[in-house]
């Protein structure tokens, strides 16, 4: 198959459904097939491709936001950066006069700075997580952002892995779970969804949010129902009613289970297995190249 760069965004409707199992395996086989491919650690809350993923670390940078510094000895206490600032991060106390600045709330914005009338705020950069690379082979790279312990959130850092990364790579974006501006972030640039899901009632609704807010945002999604055989078959029935692909089917196996626990991809423990994601990424091609030529 041709190489050809190609952005793939991997979801889950909650956390352990095994999307970075089926991330971290679709880039495995495409480095395989020596085909240049990113893997995108999105879920910056909790990285964890880098289990799975082994590769010599080549570069950290800082990532961040600009929060408002603002000058005492200019401010006249207007109020005028508290009153348009969107997220309630500057109070402003006029009596005193005070203004405080709670920098969790803070989404640096800009939009005090902008407005103050005596240009009494500048900004400064505040870390919020980092973002590290990982070479995995000459064509091959994992890049992990990560949030900093106590830090709010993520969208800044989710941001900077999206900006390391190169287009001449099929990219793969290990996505945050669940239906949050942190998910949509990261499938934002997506050409296609791979929604990971389990056949359990709770797999089943927490899929039917996250195909929702997919759909909301103008993608399209194919299913990988993992642990299949356990749990009913409402998952066909939705698959069925939405008339979304099921790509692959990676049963209940309690060798997955272990493989998982001591850290190693499911492709390397079980080469078997090897095929069947080879097939997943000529499944998410032909579905890219449908939709190339529908649009
Ligand atoms: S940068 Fe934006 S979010 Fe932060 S305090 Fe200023 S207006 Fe509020
Ligand atoms: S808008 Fe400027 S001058 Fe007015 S309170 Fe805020 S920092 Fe001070």
């Amino acid at each position: 198959m041709e190489a050809r760069p190609m952005r793939i965004a991997v979801a889950s409707g909650k956390g352990g459904t095994g999307k970075t199992t089926v991330a971290a395996n679709l880039f495995y086989v495409l480095n395989r097939m020596k085909q240049p491919v990113q893997l995108l650690d999105c879920d910056v809350e909790a990285p964890n491709a880098s289990i799975f993923i082994r590769g010599k670390e080549v570069a950290q940078e800082k990532a961040g936001i600009k929060i408002p510094f603002i000058d005492k000895n200019i401010c006249t206490y207007c109020g005028t950066c508290a009153s348009v600032c969107n997220y309630n991060a500057l109070v402003f106390v006029k009596q005193i006069p005070e203004l405080l600045l709670m920098e969790d709330l803070c989404h640096g914005c800009g939009a005090c700075s902008v407005f103050c009338p005596a240009h009494a705020i500048t900004e400064r950069k505040k870390t919020t997580g980092y973002v590290t690379r990982f070479q995995v082979s000459p064509h091959a790279e994992l890049v992990e952002g990560r949030l900093s312990i106590g830090e709010a959130m993520p969208t800044p850092v989710i941001r900077a892995v999206k900006k390391s990364s190169s287009m001449r790579h099929t990219l793969i974006y290990d996505a945050p779970p669940g239906t949050s501006c942190s998910m949509v972030e990261s499938v934002e640039e997506a050409d296609y969804v791979v929604l990971v899901s389990e056949p359990t009632p709770f797999g089943v609704h927490d899929a039917r949010l996250a195909y929702a807010a997919i759909r909301a945002i103008g993608k399209e999604a194919g299913l990988v129902i993992n642990r299949a055989g356990l749990g009913d078959q409402e998952i066909y029935a939705f698959a069925r009613e939405e008339m979304i692909p099921v790509l692959l089917e990676i049963p209940f196996d309690e060798r997955i289970a272990a493989a998982y626990a001591r850290g190693e991809l499911l492709c390397q423990a079980l080469p078997e297995y090897e095929a069947s994601f080879q097939e997943l990424y000529s499944k998410i091609v032909q579905q890219i190249q449908r939709l190339q030529v529908v649009s």
